[in-house]
């Protein structure tokens, strides 16, 4: 017997799936839900299209391209407009772009003169030389100064993470920026001197979706696998009998075997904690140990008349310091319709608006309408919308996104450790080794490489 059974149809297990599947190995993937994509949906509704998770991901991974050149679907990806390259910062109540360049940098209004000569002081600052894992708040702080960690970074965690910078560990959420310190003993000297070292052609930092959102990937690969995607079907548990695995399912209340001789867990960290249970309780109780933040979407279409701005960027991102001195409730709000083509019906605009994240946990517990009722006064304050959207759907994940905390790499050291023994049994999903949509599929196409060769 040959035979992989991989469990969780998210980005990261359907990857894996149609890579192993395309080398020719026999598996099935099974998923909880009756759709693939886990966390990324797409949804169309009175001629919006709403992403009610990633809205894009950013476009310099090979493996995302191979895998849409392999699904035929390279053509569907469709890149941000080019009017809207502005990513604004709040700060003192007022929008703020972010500098793209050392001009706008001397010039912007987002840091004082304090914290430009601050930051310009970051090449001479000595390496951490504490042996504990560091935050990324004490890490920027220490760098680049306080200014830099609340008008740059703070806002940059919240929309990759929705996390807490004082919480979260600089080697697991920026391990790039952790080795050019380690490297280069600065950032700027090793983002100048990198960049020369670099070889191969350089890929543009920019934004990519698809023509009917992102949800086409997963929608391709689900119907590539055909009936070797059993969807509907919750796996409970995974064990160990001689040189196979017993996986056990549950669907419709049914109660199921299945042996393979390679299993690929795929699911979300608690998940799988409870499905490794049986064969190793301290991976179990790590892999328990990994938090996740919940978020609650607020999508709003508004007639074009009533913005009052030029919808020249991507949207905004809140720092926590305006938050605590402003009151604001929103992370952010991404101006969906102006950055990609066919989000919102002629007429109309598109905001996808972001709250909760590790600023609020308790966001989910709040009513509809209290939801939108702090989300209209943020953007009243913030845009100067005075009108009510016409189009309001309210999105809620729970356990939205995993945060890489403190000791988050040595958690997946030991839980990697423990279970380095069991031959065959492989663990895939966001709560390893980044986050991003891109990050996934290139680290799953890694994983089903080595599982095909065997290494
Ligand atoms: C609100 C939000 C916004 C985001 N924004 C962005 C963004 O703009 N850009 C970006 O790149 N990334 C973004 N992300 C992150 C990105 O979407 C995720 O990290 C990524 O999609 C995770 O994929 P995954 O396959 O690892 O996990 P998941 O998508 O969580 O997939 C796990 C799958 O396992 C299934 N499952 C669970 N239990 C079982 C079981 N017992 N048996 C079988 N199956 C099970 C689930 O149903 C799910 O389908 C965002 C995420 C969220 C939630």
């Amino acid at each position: 017997m040959n035979k992989v059974l991989i469990i969780g149809g998210g980005i990261s297990g359907l990857t894996v799936a149609y890579w192993l599947q395309k080398n020719g190995l026999d598996v099935t993937l099974f998923e909880k839900d009756m759709r693939p994509g886990g966390s990324i949906r797409t949804e169309k509704e009175e001629g919006y299209l709403i992403e009610c998770g990633p809205n894009s991901t950013l476009d310099i991974y090979k493996e995302v391209d191979d895998l849409c050149n392999e699904l035929g679907i390279i053509n569907e990806k469709i890149f941000t407009n080019s009017g809207t390259k502005n990513r604004y910062v709040i700060r003192d109540g007022r929008l703020r772009p972010l500098p793209t360049g050392p001009f706008q940098f001397l010039t912007t209004d987002l840091w004082s003169i304090k914290g430009k000569i601050r930051l310009f002081g970051e090449p001479f600052v000595s390496k951490y030389s504490g042996t504990s894992d560091e935050s990324i708040a004490d890490f920027v702080r220490r760098r680049a100064g306080q200014e830099f960690l609340d008008y740059a970074i703070d806002p940059f965690v919240t929309g990759v993470f929705a996390g807490d910078p004082t919480r979260l560990s600089i080697k697991s959420c920026f391990p790039k920026m952790y080795s050019l310190e380690k490297e280069y003993g600065s950032l700027v000297k090793g983002a100048m001197f990198g960049r020369k070292k670099k070889e191969g052609p350089k890929r543009k930092m920019r934004l990519v979706s698809f023509r009917d959102g992102l949800q086409t990937i997963p929608d391709t690969i689900s119907k590539a696998l055909g009936d070797r995607f059993i969807k509907g079907c919750s796996i409970t548990s995974v064990k160990r009998t001689g040189d196979e695995f017993e996986v056990t399912s549950e669907k419709n209340r049914v109660s199921m075997t299945f042996r393979a001789n390679k299993v690929v867990i795929a699911t979300p960290a608690w998940v799988t904690a409870n499905i490794i249970h049986p064969i190793s309780e301290l991976a179990a109780s790590y892999l328990m140990d990994i938090e996740y933040i919940p978020v609650a979407i607020i999508f709003t279409g508004f007639k074009k008349t009533s913005i009052k701005r030029n919808l020249d960027g991507f949207g905004f991102l809140i720092p926590s310091k305006e938050t605590k001195l402003r009151g604001y409730n929103l992370l952010g709000s991404i101006w969906s319709s102006a950055i990609y083509q066919g989000r919102a019906p002629e007429d109309m605009v598109a905001f996808t608006n972001m709250i909760g994240g590790a600023r609020n946990t308790e966001i989910l517990e709040y009513k509809d309408p209290e939801l939108i009722d702090m989300t209209l006064k943020d953007l009243k304050n913030i845009l100067n919308i005075e009108d009510k959207p016409e189009f309001i759907r309210i999105i809620r994940q729970p356990r939205a996104i995993p945060q890489y905390t403190l000791g988050h790499q040595e958690r997946i050291n030991t839980i990697k450790r423990e279970l380095l023994d069991i031959r065959g049994l492989y663990l895939a999903g966001n709560y390893i080794n980044g986050v991003s949509v891109g990050h996934c599929i290139a680290e799953a196409t890694k994983l089903a490489k080595k599982i095909s060769t065997g290494n």
